[in-house]
């Protein structure tokens, strides 16, 4: 029987426990054995108990749980060789040699490192003497599976990251509220999201919520962009609009790569003679519950997760598991991050037409 390890790393994302469903029941349905590895990479290293057996009724009610309840952590020392030696034996103690990770392009790029090394890692620990050849010879592959968790859809090569959906909706609904207020005040509100280096959140919030003029990472604005703004908002208000929404990003730049705050904007519309608040949404865009869109996502690609770790060679590259114009496809995992990696360099060398290109790009 296989035995499979599933955890949530990084930083967390509604719909992260409806994957960890998904992997557990699949792996339960395929006849092989579930495993919950708790609070990231920190349980790998820790094992003992952050390392538990899952039956089919652990994972129970897990669909519409926001956040991720099994937890995660950045951990340092999975990042060192040493972290990384020790994780590899709590799973051979474990009898585990499959895991699925759902997490963001950091802890993904962790685990196609540790299953590279996982062959020398193994000898090291035969030569140290803390496992025996015996021990370790069932184990001579790790097969690692990719799920993309994150709000701020920013990995190349998928359509949409569990949790950007819900994400989407949080952020939607509080310029819904700030909306109606701003209307009756004839105010206006700059409102900034997350999303890091990916303006994903704020372009599809700007359409969603019809705002006046957003700010994101891959467009960034052209000298004069401040009477750029003005004008569009003045031509708004003369059409009778009572309100203003500007939405920024907090990874919005200029084309010289200076990056644009909320305060900045406020100080603008204000001087231009508008009633001006800031409104910052923070956490509140990562947590609640996930939307209908990430339970249906984390569902199928936990279920394809489970089927790419059972139809792994040794010659198979990890895959992460992707959504490409509505299909769930696997795609090479390296390819994946290095493709993302690329974006944010073509952002620091100007090059945004490319940055664009790459983020489209399957
Ligand atoms: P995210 O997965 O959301 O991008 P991080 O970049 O913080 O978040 O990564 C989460 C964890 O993954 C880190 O705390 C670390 O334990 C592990 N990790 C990230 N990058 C590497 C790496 N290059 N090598 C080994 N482990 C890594």
């Amino acid at each position: 029987k296989r035995r499979i390890g599933v955890m949530t790393s990084g930083g967390d994302a509604p719909g992260m426990n409806g994957a960890v469903r998904a992997v557990v029941r699949m792996a339960l349905f395929s006849n092989c054995e579930a495993f919950a590895i708790y609070e990231g990479y920190e349980g790998l290293v820790q094992g003992g108990n952050m390392i538990q057996e899952m039956h089919w009724e652990d994972v129970r009610g897990f669909l519409a749980e926001g956040g991720t309840i099994i937890g995660t952590a950045r951990c340092m020392s999975f990042m060192q060789r040493d972290g990384r030696r020790t994780a590899a034996k709590n799973m051979i103690l474990k009898g585990i040699d499959a895991l699925v990770i759902c997490g963001g392009d950091g802890s993904l790029t962790g685990a196609d490192r540790f299953r590279a090394e996982w062959p020398s890692l193994l000898e090291e620990l035969v030569e140290r003497k803390e496992l025996t050849p015996e021990q370790v010879a069932p184990f001579k592959h790790l097969n690692i599976v990719g799920l993309v968790g994150s709000i701020d859809n920013d990995l190349s090569m998928t359509d949409a990251t569990i949790g950007c959906y819900s994400s989407l909706a949080r952020i939607c609904e509080a310029i819904d509220s700030v909306d109606t207020t701003a209307t009756s005040h004839q105010r206006a509100f700059v409102v900034e999201t997350m999303g890091r280096h990916c303006g994903w959140l704020t372009l599809m919030a700007g359409v969603a919520t019809g705002s006046d003029f957003i700010f994101i990472p891959e467009k960034p604005v052209e000298d004069g962009w401040e009477e750029n703004m003005l004008s569009i908002i003045r031509k708004h208000r003369a059409l009778g609009k009572r309100k203003t929404i500007v939405i920024v990003a907090e990874g919005a730049i200029d084309v010289h790569l200076n990056k644009i705050t909320p305060t900045q904007i406020k100080d603008i519309l204000s001087k231009a003679g508008l009633d001006t608040r800031i409104t910052t949404l923070g956490h509140v865009q990562r947590g609640g519950q996930p939307a209908a869109y990430d339970r249906m996502l984390s569902t199928l690609q936990g279920v394809e997760a489970v089927k790419a770790v059972l139809e792994a060679t040794p010659e198979t590259p990890s895959p992460v598991i992707c959504m490409i114009e509505n299909k769930i496809v696997r795609r090479p995992l390296l390819e994946a991050v290095a493709q993302t990696k690329e974006v944010a360099k073509a952002i620091e060398s100007k090059d945004f037409d490319k940055a664009m290109r790459l983020r489209d790009a399957e």
